[in-house]
């Protein structure tokens, strides 16, 4: 079915009303409930390929792969396969697999300043565990992130920016305290003086600097020339450590991910989403001398019940073993498709944006020019973005449901696929103008 008009969302409806009573905000991950766009969020019973399907029957063309994971598509037959046969052995042994094994020397052959991994379940205990790492082997306590960089909710690195070229984090949820924020600056991406700046004033304390190997959670804002080797530069003229989260590049954007592209070494790497391919995983890793401090090869400690379980690292290795060349170029192609689809679209509706890319993450800034930091991506017509989605819904086109987040597309988005995006993107353009 095309232009699957979603009038209709009946079911989802009453879920959400279910999921209300019982989920905090009906959601188990807050952007899923819709909040920022308005309206019901749909609730998935299916997906296959570069489909999904709601609870009300209504199919979508899904630019979102659960926030990055199905790079492959829904329901790909191997992967299936895969994490069918690795059930039926046993959910989980608590014991040391092979699978993790295989995994683990993936991911190391892939990006080359990598190591070691440890495997763990998320991207979240993924960026915590490197950031306790690098505290550790630097006996230092400060952590240096960018403003409108996401990596995942841990406490330490939740805090926020104000403006100017060092701000002290303040703690931007209940629940994270002032110690811990205190430990936290936080600066605008992009801006290396502002970097080179708080080295020279505090280069003592600071462990490491995170930075998304290129920022997907403000919309997608590649680093500029020599930012992310100047940040590289700056951390070993100082005896810090440069953590790269590629959770969201991480094998998608390149078989070795932003690094693939890109070359800088990092001395801890972050990943997720593609290698779990679908499931919980997730792992973080990097240089030997660094991974020896993790227990029990060394004091630093970190842990996990279901850390390596054979079900999840079925699904990830399996995906990576079919991510090939052919993927990867399948990936771009459709991230150029993608791109002049929405330019033209938007272009013929006379609405003033630009296109961000990083890779083949994509996302639309509502202004004139390429956004380089989040005081940018902020300073566009973001209100332009929720009529946009609701168009793209209605007429059978599962965008993110926010304007700060970049379209993960799959390389299974076929001619059908497009089919439909050419269809709904026009009236989507006209709802943004209007
Ligand atoms: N790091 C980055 C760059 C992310 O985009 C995300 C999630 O979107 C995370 C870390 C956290 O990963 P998870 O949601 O698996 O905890």
């Amino acid at each position: 079915m095309t232009g699957t008009g979603t009038s209709s969302v009946g079911r989802s409806a009453e879920l959400f009303a279910r999921a209300e009573q019982v989920v905090p905000g009906g959601v188990n991950s807050p952007v899923r409930a819709f909040r920022s766009v308005g309206g019901t969020p749909r609730f998935m019973v299916a997906g296959s390929g570069p489909w999904l399907t709601d609870a009300d029957g209504h199919r979508y063309v899904d630019l979102v792969s659960s926030w990055g994971p199905m790079i492959l598509g829904h329901a790909h037959p191997a992967v299936v396969e895969a994490v069918r046969e690795a059930a039926s052995a046993g959910l989980s042994f608590g014991t040391p697999t092979g699978g993790e094994v295989d995994l683990a020397e993936e991911l190391v052959r892939r990006v080359e300043p990598v190591e070691q991994v440890r495997l763990v379940n998320s991207g979240t205990e993924a960026t915590m565990s490197a950031v306790r790492l690098a505290r550790g082997f630097t006996g230092r306590s400060v952590v240096v992130k960018f403003a409108g960089c996401y990596h995942g909710h841990v406490d330490a690195l939740l805090a926020e920016a104000g403006s100017g070229v060092a701000t002290f984090g303040l703690p931007s949820t209940p629940g994270v305290t002032g110690a811990q924020a205190t430990d936290t600056i936080v600066l605008p991406y992009n801006d290396l003086d502002g970097v080179a700046q708080v080295f020279a004033e505090r280069g003592q304390d600071i462990a490491c600097v995170i930075t998304e190997a290129a920022a997907g959670n403000m919309g997608a804002v590649a680093p500029d020339d020599g930012f992310n080797a100047g940040l590289k530069r700056l951390c070993q003229a100082h005896g810090a450590l440069l953590i790269i989260d590629e959770v969201m590049t991480g094998f998608r954007v390149s078989s070795a991910g932003w690094y693939g592209l890109e070359g800088v070494a990092g001395d801890l790497y972050c990943f997720g989403k593609v290698m779990s391919g679908g499931l919980p995983a997730a792992a973080f890793g990097g240089r030997a001398d660094v991974m020896a401090q993790l227990a029990p090869a060394g004091p630093v400690y970190q842990a996990g019940t279901l850390a390596g379980n054979p079900v999840a690292v079925a699904a990830g290795l399996t995906t990576l073993r079919h991510a090939t060349p052919e993927v990867y170029t399948a990936l771009d192609a459709n991230a150029d498709r993608l791109h002049g689809l929405f330019t033209d679209a938007l272009t013929e509706a006379g609405v003033v944006h630009t296109i961000q890319r990083a890779g083949s993450l994509i996302s639309i800034r509502f202004a004139e020019g390429v956004g380089r930091d989040y005081d940018d991506m902020r300073a566009a017509e973001t209100w332009r973005f929720p009529p946009f989605f609701h168009a793209l819904l209605d007429h059978g086109v599962y965008a993110p449901p926010s304007v700060f987040e970049a379209c993960f597309i799959s390389a299974a988005l076929d001619d059908d696929a497009f089919s439909v995006i050419a269809d709904a993107l026009p009236v989507a353009a006209r709802a943004a103008a209007a």
